[in-house]
């Protein structure tokens, strides 16, 4: 999970590492009025997106008086941002972050990753700030300095000012630079983040360390046991079909066929589809509901589904392990009398509870489609399909 340059200053102002003064505005008025309180003469107006690449697509803007900052922010807030990350769809500006501008003597890269295959946090460096780590590493790669820190120990000392040495930094900054790193590492690990990355971190002019970009992304897994980080989410920067299936538990990911399909197990879920696409038909999305899968959220799953207008029959194919037949078949039910269907459903169930599953299939008195296999299944559905193209 993402989240806003703004937040990770925060988070990261709180573990120790120096950032600018600033504030966050949802309005032009509130921006102007950012500016007058900061009390310097030039700020920094920039775009909250989840996305890099921001300077470079005119979401960030040094401004010189409140009407300016006004000015800006107005013909930012509620437009799109399209970066060299987001894609063409680009991403929508809902707030604004306005801080005191620095004056730059020195820009460097820094970036925390997990490393797979030392399996442990790495720290990414290079002299050379300012451009993205993909370019970085294309046209200087020289320039990169990668440290790897042993977990029992943590960041030692000595590793964080050979790094400050090998960025070229002297005097009073090493012992900057030492307690920024820790900082970074302690909120990496405190908090279960996935990434840190403070691009630039800056050389001022009067020597001083600071933060000037920030970018924290966090392990999804891990959310449960980090309510302040989850708290953090913004739905507003998501693709809203991705939202409404990560909200009711669901893995979904949407395809060009016709035939919907709700499925536990993405090894399932994909032999299925190939077992589709064998019948003659074609996946319309691809659903796992996953594991212990209550009567809601199968009912979820039939909604998210049949939010596709092109599915015109659904197939439904259990092998329940930790799931239970029976849940899945009440499930199903719910879906007809919640979200009412009216297009075919095929049914396959398999595993625990498969005889009370089927029990409640069939007592439903509903004009559910049943089938023993998978094979059965996908050709059943590839039948059920309406056939007005038929004349073809
Ligand atoms: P990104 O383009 O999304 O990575 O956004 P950044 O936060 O990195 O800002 C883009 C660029 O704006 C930076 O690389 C700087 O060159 C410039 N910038 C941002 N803040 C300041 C500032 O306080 N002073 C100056 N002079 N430039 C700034
Ligand atoms: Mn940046």
């Amino acid at each position: 999970m993402d989240i806003h340059e703004h937040q990770a200053k925060a988070i990261l102002a709180r573990f120790g590492v120096p950032v600018p003064r600033g504030g966050v505005a949802f309005t032009p008025e509130q921006a102007a009025h950012l500016f007058r309180t900061l009390g310097g003469e030039v700020c920094v107006v920039k775009a909250q997106v989840h996305s890099g690449g921001r300077g470079e697509a005119g979401g960030v803007k040094l401004c010189r008086s409140d009407a300016e900052v006004r000015e800006f922010a107005s013909g930012l807030l509620g437009t799109t941002l399209v970066t060299k990350q987001t894609g063409a769809a680009g991403k929508r500006i809902d707030r604004l972050w306005i801080e005191e501008a620095s004056n730059i003597a020195r820009e460097l890269y820094l970036g925390f990753v997990l490393d797979r295959k030392s399996e442990r946090i790495m720290i990414v460096a290079s002299g050379h700030g300012g451009m993205e780590i993909e370019d970085l590493a294309e046209e200087d790669p020289e320039s990169l300095i990668r440290m790897v820190i042993d977990p029992a120990v943590g960041l030692a000392d000595y590793q964080a000012r050979e790094l400050a040495f090998r960025l070229g930094l002297s005097g009073q900054q090493v012992g900057q630079m030492v307690t920024a790193l820790r900082a970074c590492y302690r909120a990496y690990r405190d908090l279960d983040a996935m990434m840190v990355e403070i691009n630039p971190l800056v050389v001022c002019d009067d020597g001083s360390i600071v933060a000037l970009d920030a970018k924290m992304s966090f392990d999804t897994n891990a959310l449960f046991r980090r309510e302040e980080v989850a708290s953090l989410r913004d739905p507003g920067q998501e693709d809203p079909r991705e939202s409404f299936a990560h909200d009711h538990g669901l893995a979904y990911v949407g395809l060009d066929g016709d035939i919907g399909c709700i499925i536990n197990g993405a090894g399932l879920a994909m032999a299925s589809m190939d077992m589709i696409q064998l019948a003659g038909g074609a996946p319309a999305n691809f659903l796992d509901i996953g594991g212990g899968a209550s009567p809601e959220r199968v009912c979820q799953a039939f909604r998210t589904v049949l939010s596709d207008p092109n599915v015109s029959v659904i197939l439904v194919n259990i092998f329940a392990g930790i799931n239970r037949c029976d849940w899945i078949a009440n499930g199903v039910i719910q879906a007809y009398k919640e979200v009412g269907i009216e297009i075919p459903v095929v049914v396959r169930l398999s595993g625990t509870n498969v005889e009370a599953g089927r029990r409640i299939i069939r007592d439903s008195g509903l004009p559910i489609i049943g089938a023993d296999t998978l094979s059965e299944a996908a050709h059943a559905a590839v039948a059920a399909r309406p056939h007005t193209i038929a004349a073809e």
